[in-house]
């Protein structure tokens, strides 16, 4: 199978929403009159970002969902979004289950695929997600002020526990596969960031590890936080993915894993205090648990506090590349 017929094959769809789509040298995308347009690339590497056995319908959900996830922080409708793809072969298996899943995503968000580049090398996905945002409203990360709360969407620290078994960790009953598909599936939270929009005051992913992402909020604010680690714990205690074979929480590994775990892709995001009525509301029309975790600070740098309010000891980093 030569280059052009495995686009055809298996990237080539009729365009719907783009005036023109795959097959030219360009593709045309029409953004609403007046919107401002949300570019976000991700690249996906083979041994850093996934494991060489994934299954690739997986792999084709995760390589568009950590790009929308980057949309969903910004409060950006999804439009459109080109692949730039580099195989060792063209292997028909893989290629048909990659983007299956990899167009079940696409379609469950009106993301049309319109071009990309296709070459041999080592496995390596890049995606770039075109969304719309009108102007003014995109959610950035430098609004956060002292008195916010600190908000998170959903659960953090499964992926986390998930690649810690595939490190070797002792398997935790009953809780594994759904960590794996967490790992593996992540649930871009592109409803929540419409419906946040004009409430949250600063959003971001987190796709580093919480500390980390909201690290960026806090240096792009000027502003500090506090985190309830009790709370922080709650949000992930009921799915009981942490308790251990001799029924015991892992306390101490869960919130590792919920504070710098990484591969969430959940929305860290602050909004005032007046406006938890509306969170919750965006929360629910969205159909995204929210819980408030903490608050920003006039001082900065981030504490950590128990339920009693007292200081808790952080035995970790936030995640970094080239660290
Ligand atoms: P060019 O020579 O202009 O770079 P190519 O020959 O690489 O274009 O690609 C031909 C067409 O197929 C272009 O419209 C390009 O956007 C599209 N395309 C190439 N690879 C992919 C892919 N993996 N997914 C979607 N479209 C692709
Ligand atoms: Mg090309």
């Amino acid at each position: 199978m030569g280059e052009f017929e495995l686009i055809d094959r298996y990237f080539r769809r009729p365009a719907t929403r783009a005036p023109l789509g795959v097959g030219d040298d360009c593709a045309l995308l029409a953004p609403a009159p007046g919107s401002h347009l949300a570019v976000s690339s991700d690249m996906l590497v083979e041994g850093r970002h996934f494991l060489s056995t994934v299954d690739p319908a997986r792999l084709g959900h995760k390589a568009l969902a950590v790009n929308l996830s980057d949309l969903a922080a910004c409060g950006a409708r999804p439009l459109a979004f080109t692949l730039a793809l580099a195989l060792p072969r063209a292997d028909t298996t893989w290629l048909e289950g990659f983007s299956r899943g990899l167009f079940a995503l696409a379609d469950a968000h009106g993301c049309e695929l319109v071009g990309g580049d296709t070459t041999q090398g080592p496995l390596n996905i890049c995606i770039t997600v075109f969304g719309e945002v009108p102007p003014g409203q995109a959610l950035l990360r430098g609004g956060a002020r002292a008195g916010d709360d600190l908000w998170v969407s959903g659960t953090l620290g499964d992926a986390r526990l998930a690649l810690e078994v595939f490190r070797g960790r002792p398997v935790p009953p009953g809780g594994f596969e759904a960590a794996r598909a967490r790992m593996e599936t992540p649930t871009p939270r592109v409803a929540l960031g419409l419906a946040l929009r004009g409430i949250a005051t600063a959003a971001a992913d987190v796709s580093d590890g919480l500390v980390g992402d909201l690290g960026h909020i806090l240096t792009a604010s000027g502003a500090g936080a506090t985190i309830d680690t009790s709370v922080a714990l709650q949000t992930i205690a009921e799915s009981n993915h942490f308790t251990m074979g001799n029924g015991n929480f892992d306390a101490s590994f869960a919130l590792e894993c919920v504070l710098a775990g990484g591969d969430d892709y959940e929305l860290v995001f602050t909004a005032p205090p007046a406006a938890r009525d509306a969170v919750r509301a965006a929360g629910q029309a969205a159909d995204t648990p929210v819980t408030r975790i903490g608050c920003i600070d006039r001082a900065p740098g981030l504490r950590l506090i128990d339920g009693a309010g007292q200081p808790v000891p952080r035995h970790f980093a936030a995640f970094d590349h080239f660290a």
